[in-house]
């Protein structure tokens, strides 16, 4: 029987917990383990509500690896999947090494003073994981994860070579707050507010944050959004896996709304993330600014409309010009349905669960640190079908793709 460690019990913990307790001949048994265990305590109890398993909580530290190797002990678990923070990343990587157990997360490490997303951390344990036997998966999420899946299975199966991608999120939800982030708000204030990088001429490029634009429509009818072009992790692992990519950008949708709120946020200082003394207290107000937003958790029973994420590609096929979209369509009120979440968490979720059955499986349990992309992609894209996120892969014309191509 499969023992896992889930470690992280917020929007996203959630998810995974449900979606593993519905895989019991995969999952055979689960800890839920965080450093607030009543909030592991809440999603067990759903989960027994909505799947009838119990599953086990326990407390944590993960920024502590003795703590963390000495819970996998005991637990016996065979992996680990880290939906955590990200500044946890390299302390749970540790906690595997030492306990002897495989590794998952969905989001690069990043140290908390500074704002710095690249892969380069992780992938310094490559000789560590492969020397010992156990394997690192990294960022199964969607983006990072099922996009980078997507790149692998669309050069598989549609193109000799890739040479453009341009991966657009977009969340069409809407919920009842004035303002909310729909992850982490410190994690996502971060990333949102971080120079811009895109990948062309045979380098990252910079520009200032969410400057450039241009409105996208979604297919299905879930509608027109304004979407940015910002930095994302899986553009660095992406090209350098599939070199013949010669640009690729990230696009996110914001409402006016979020941008509003940013704004201010950002010129009364509320999104630094260096410490300032308040009272004799050392604080940072990123952190602050987190403990008053809404907890992304929480916007599940308010949330109406649909997230739309998916990967525009250009490449070439027996020396014809081609392009393809492929996209997963969710919509916010059949998640909660489900399991309780708006369909960000669940986005993630399902992909973190899905990845962590592949490791299970053996089909992606190689030793060493890896990316999605460089996996076999035919699994994983017929288990999103099955698992709640189905996918379309339509072909666009020539003019239809370079519609999407804004330099
Ligand atoms: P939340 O803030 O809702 O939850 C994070 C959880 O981690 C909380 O339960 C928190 O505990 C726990 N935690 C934090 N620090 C520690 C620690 N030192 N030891 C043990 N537990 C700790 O975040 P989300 O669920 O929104 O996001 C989880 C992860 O998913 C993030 O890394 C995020 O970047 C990633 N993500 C990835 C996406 C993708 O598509 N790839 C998309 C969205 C998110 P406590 O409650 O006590 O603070």
């Amino acid at each position: 029987m499969n023992q896992v460690l889930l470690i992280g019990a917020g929007g996203v913990g959630s998810v995974v917990a449900h979606k593993c307790a519905m895989v019991p001949e995969v999952f055979g048994a689960i800890t839920l383990a965080s450093r607030t265990q009543s909030k592991c305590e809440a999603i067990a109890a759903e989960v027994k509500h909505r799947t009838g398993r119990e599953i086990a909580t326990a407390q944590v530290d993960a920024d502590d690896p003795v703590q963390t190797a000495a819970l996998i002990r005991r637990t016996g678990a065979k992996l680990v999947i880290n939906v955590a923070l990200p500044y946890q990343d390299l302390a749970i990587m540790d906690a595997c090494l030492e306990a002897g157990c495989d590794y998952l997360d969905t989001a690069n490490y990043e140290p908390k003073e500074v704002a710095r997303f690249e892969y380069s951390w992780q992938w310094a344990y490559q000789d560590r994981f492969a020397k010992a036997g156990r394997c690192a998966l990294l960022g199964s999420g969607f983006d990072p994860g099922v996009t980078n899946v997507f790149t692998a299975w669309a050069l598989k199966h549609h193109f000799d070579e890739i040479h453009t991608l341009d991966i657009i999120d977009v969340n069409g939800g809407k919920h009842d707050k004035a303002f909310a982030t729909n992850f982490n708000p410190e994690i996502n204030l971060r990333e949102v507010t971080a120079p811009c990088r895109h990948f062309e001429g045979g380098g990252l490029v910079e520009t200032a944050p969410l400057s450039l634009h241009q409105a996208f429509t979604c297919p299905d009818g879930v509608g027109t959004f304004e979407i940015y072009r910002m930095y994302h992790e899986e553009l660095e692992s992406l090209v350098k896996h599939l070199p013949t990519i010669r640009r690729a950008q990230f696009w996110m949708s914001f409402s006016p709304n979020y941008l509003k709120h940013l704004e201010v946020l950002q010129n009364v200082g509320m999104t630094r993330i260096d410490p300032v003394v308040f009272h004799g207290l050392e604080i940072v107000p990123l952190q602050f600014l987190k403990a008053v937003l809404p907890d992304p958790g929480e916007l599940g029973k308010s949330t109406t409309g649909k997230t739309c994420i998916g990967n525009v590609i250009t490449g070439s096929k027996d020396g014809q010009a081609k392009a393809v979209y492929l996209y997963n369509i969710c919509d916010h009120e059949a998640c909660f349905a489900e399991v309780g979440s708006q369909a960000i968490s669940y986005t993630t979720g399902v992909p973190a669960m899905l990845g962590a059955k592949q490791m299970l499986a053996g089909e992606w349990r190689q030793p060493g640190v890896w990316n999605m992309e460089q996996l076999n992609p035919d699994a994983f894209m017929a288990d999103l079908q099955r698992h709640g996120l189905p996918w379309t892969c339509v072909e666009l014309t020539p003019q239809q793709a370079a519609s999407f191509q804004v330099a």
